[in-house]
Parts: C-alpha cells; sequence; structure tokens
C-alpha cells in the first residue's frame, strides 16, 4: 500500500472516530457507553517498512576487548573493554532505530570472547551483504608516555592489506572500504575528533602498527566482509574519552558515516 493511500485510510479511520466523539458528545446521556473506535495499527507497520535501507543489511560490531581482557586502561581505571561495549550497545541501537539493517554484536557483556570466536561468529556472515566493525580506544606504549610532552590523539581505520600491510588506505584498492572508512571519520571529526593519518593532517593514517589480536581478527575474517578496526582516540587524553563517554553522539556520528550513500 503506498504512502498516500495510508494516509487517507488513516484519515478515514481518525475522521470516524471524530464524527463518533462529536456523535457521542451530542448525545452524552444515551450514547456514553459507546466504545471509541481505536485506529488499526496499519499504519504503524507501514512506517517501519519504510526505514531507510543501508548498503549492508547487516552490521557485526565487535566491541573490542572483554572480560579478562581489559585493553587499554587509564589511570583511573576506565577500561577500553568498558568503553567499547556501551559504544557496540548504542550504535546497535542507533543504527536498528533508523534503518532496516540488522546488527549483531560479538559480545553483548562484559565476558572474554577470543580473537577465534569473534571471527567465527563474523564469518557467518560472509557472502551476505554484511560489514564486519571492531571498534577500540587506541593506546601509547609506557615509553611513549614518559616521552611525549601532550597526549596522544586522533581516530584511524586499520584494514588488512595482503599487498602492503604499510598501505595508505587512499591508495588501497579496495574502493568499498574508503567509501566505508572515510564518510565515518568525517562525520567523527564534526564531533572533535581529530583524524590521524601520517603527515599529521586530516586523513587516513599509513600504519604498521596492527599486532597481536588485531592482525588475527584482520587476518581471518572473510575479506568480503570488509573488516576494519575503528581506533576512535586515545584512552590517554581526557578530552577525547569525554567525547567517547557521550555513546549516543559518536553512535549518531558513525551511523550518519554509514547512511552516506555508498
Ligand atoms: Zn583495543
Amino acid at each position: 500500500m503506498k504512502r498516500d493511500a495510508v494516509k487517507t485510510l488513516l484519515d478515514l479511520v481518525i475522521g470516524a472516530s471524530f464524527l463518533t466523539a462529536i456523535y457521542s458528545g451530542c448525545n452524552a446521556k444515551s450514547t456514553s457507553n459507546l466504545p471509541t473506535p481505536i485506529p488499526k495499527p496499519t499504519a504503524v507497520v507501514h512506517y517501519e517498512e519504510q526505514k531507510p535501507k543501508l548498503a549492508f543489511d547487516t552490521y557485526i560490531i565487535d566491541a573490542g576487548h572483554g572480560g579478562k581482557d581489559h585493553g587499554a586502561t587509564q589511570l583511573i581505571g576506565l577500561d577500553e573493554k568498558d568503553l567499547t561495549l556501551a559504544l557496540a550497545t548504542s550504535l546497535k541501537a542507533e543504527i536498528q532505530n533508523k534503518s532496516s539493517s540488522k546488527v549483531v554484536l560479538t559480545r553483548s557483556d562484559d565476558s572474554y570472547i577470543s580473537p577465534k570466536e569473534r571471527a567465527e561468529i563474523a564469518n557467518r556472515y560472509a557472502g551476505k551483504n554484511a560489514y564486519f566493525m571492531s571498534l577500540h580506544v587506541n593506546d601509547i606504549n609506557t615509553w611513549e608516555k614518559i616521552f611525549s610532552s601532550s597526549a596522544p590523539s586522533g581516530a584511524f581505520v586499520l584494514y588488512a592489506d595482503k599487498l602492503d600491510p604499510f598501505f595508505h588506505l587512499g591508495q588501497t584498492p579496495f574502493n568499498r572500504l574508503q567509501k566505508t572508512g572515510r564518510p565515518i571519520l568525517e562525520e567523527l571529526a564534526k564531533t572533535g575528533f581529530r583524524i590521524q593519518n601520517g603527515n599529521g593532517k586530516k586523513g587516513f593514517r599509513p600504519t604498521g602498527e596492527v599486532r597481536g589480536d588485531d592482525v588475527y581478527i584482520l587476518e581471518s575474517i572473510d575479506e568480503r566482509l570488509l573488516p576494519g578496526i575503528y581506533e576512535l582516540g586515545f584512552i590517554g587524553n581526557s578530552a577525547e574519552v569525554n567525547m567517547l563517554q557521550n555513546t549516543e553522539k559518536i553512535a549518531q556520528a558513525i551511523y550518519k558515516g554509514l547512511a552516506k550513500p555508498q
């Protein structure tokens, strides 16, 4: 049924109920027991179906770390695993509320999920028009902490590139990766994030810093899922952590990036 047709139907139902109300008002004594007609929920179902379609049918959102794996930690006791879970939960709500896409979380509580299990969960959706994004908050090593004069900052996306692990996103042969990561980072920049690249300019960082579990995730997840690791600022940077704790705002920014035409 077209929207106009539904609207007309709804108008008729509401009109009928309005007339009934007038009628019962005129005949208050004799008709006060008349039940008020309740419009059928046809319109609600209709508008649910009208939710915009994103580029992917399913988004697999991986909240980095969890359980015994705390990820990066701040001195005051804030853990990366808690920030990533809060962000993943908000992003799931945002995508499901605003679009017709489905969201799968690799974890929805503070439990430890091995990189192998994360890859297995993701790979079930390989070839089904799904996208995998792993959410993280970055850290620098102890020596960098001691010698750096200012808090590190910035967000970037890591992708596996089988040809060159030190690739620059702008040069990657995977066009769809650029289209997916770039709009998200551009929207995050509007919320105040600096977007890292190798030259300190707004852009994308060439990096060879992928290691450990990150390497496993990027190498083990089917490339049809275009796996990307989103490093959303640094845990040692209180301004960025403050921004990240407004999870709804960050989720809205990421959603806007996802919703941009592919
Ligand atoms: Zn991490």
